[in-house]
């Protein structure tokens, strides 16, 4: 890899990290939730995360002492991790793998958690197959997602859309709902009884600003595919129009967020 591209991997990194992180009471409640879901009976449990990005659901599990098998296939996201659970890395290991491909033997782990990942991969059956594969027979699947709603968030997304689309490409919506009820129905086609619940209500501030950022830095799944050119294009007329339409990009905006968790037991 090139040193500019992997310069610019870890700026997006770090832009993630500071942009989607939760707040402190909220990891919190997420990683109880996950904690109880995990029955190890007797044993220390094991979990692995699959697109374990820059650790916002392992970190607070792992400063509870869960062993952490960390994977992802982005070592810019696996540096970032590393540098932030610097000091509790030793029950850690960092896997830099592929989640359809995963390096661990059959039934070693006791929880796999995957968190805004399925969307991201066309061939998700295959890393579910291997997320199956390595699950010791009590283990469970435990994938995670959040909902989110602000307004000038959506209008932003939006007009981003618009001004990508007067570029001649089209960008495809609702792949992550579309995807996850994809999942379950492979998993109850397998037997399986996925059981979804809501975890946490929330409410964090954001600016426009952030908001620009997060889609210049293309944080969003759905900006992933657009050329670097229409891409760049967009953004430039869409802070011009935020600015006109918005005034002060610095003044915040009320967000309402919520997590989910579905899990899925083997037995
Ligand atoms: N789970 C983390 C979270 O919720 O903050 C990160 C979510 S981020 C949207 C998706 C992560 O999955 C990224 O870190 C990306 O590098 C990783 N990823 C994407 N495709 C992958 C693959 N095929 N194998 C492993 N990791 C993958």
């Amino acid at each position: 890899m090139g040193e500019e591209m992997a310069s610019a991997l870890l700026r997006a990194a770090y832009a993630y990290d500071r942009l989607r992180a939760y707040p402190p009471e909220v990891a919190g409640r997420i990683a109880t939730a996950i904690g109880h879901a995990v029955a190890a009976r007797g044993e220390e449990p094991v979990l692995l995360e699959l697109g374990v990005g820059t650790g916002r659901i392992a970190l607070p599990l792992i400063a509870r002492g869960y062993r952490y098998l960390a994977l992802d296939c982005d070592p810019a996201m696996l540096e970032v991790f590393q540098k932030k659970a610097a000091g509790v890395m030793r029950k850690v290991r960092l896997l830099l793998a592929d989640a359809r491909e995963i390096p661990l033997p059959d039934e070693s782990v006791h929880g796999v958690i995957a968190v805004h990942l399925w969307h991201l991969l066309p061939d998700w059956p295959k890393a579910l197959a291997e997320a199956l594969r390595v699950l010791k027979p009590s283990g469970v699947l435990l994938e995670g997602w959040e909902r989110v709603e602000a307004e000038p968030e959506c209008r932003l997304q939006e007009r981003w859309r618009e001004l990508v689309a007067e570029e001649g490409v089209s960008v495809e919506r609702g792949l992550h709902g579309r995807r996850r009820a994809e999942v379950e129905e492979a998993l109850r086609r397998l037997g399986l009884r996925p059981r979804t619940r809501e975890v946490v209500a929330w409410r964090e501030e954001r600016t426009p600003r952030e908001a620009l950022e997060a889609l210049a830095y293309r944080l969003y799944s759905f900006t992933k595919g657009v050329p670097e050119e229409a891409h760049a294009r967009a953004m430039e007329r869409l802070w011009a129009w935020a600015e006109a339409e918005l005034g002060d990009l610095d003044r915040p905006f009320s967000v309402e967020k919520r997590f989910f968790l579905r899990s899925t037991r083997l037995s």
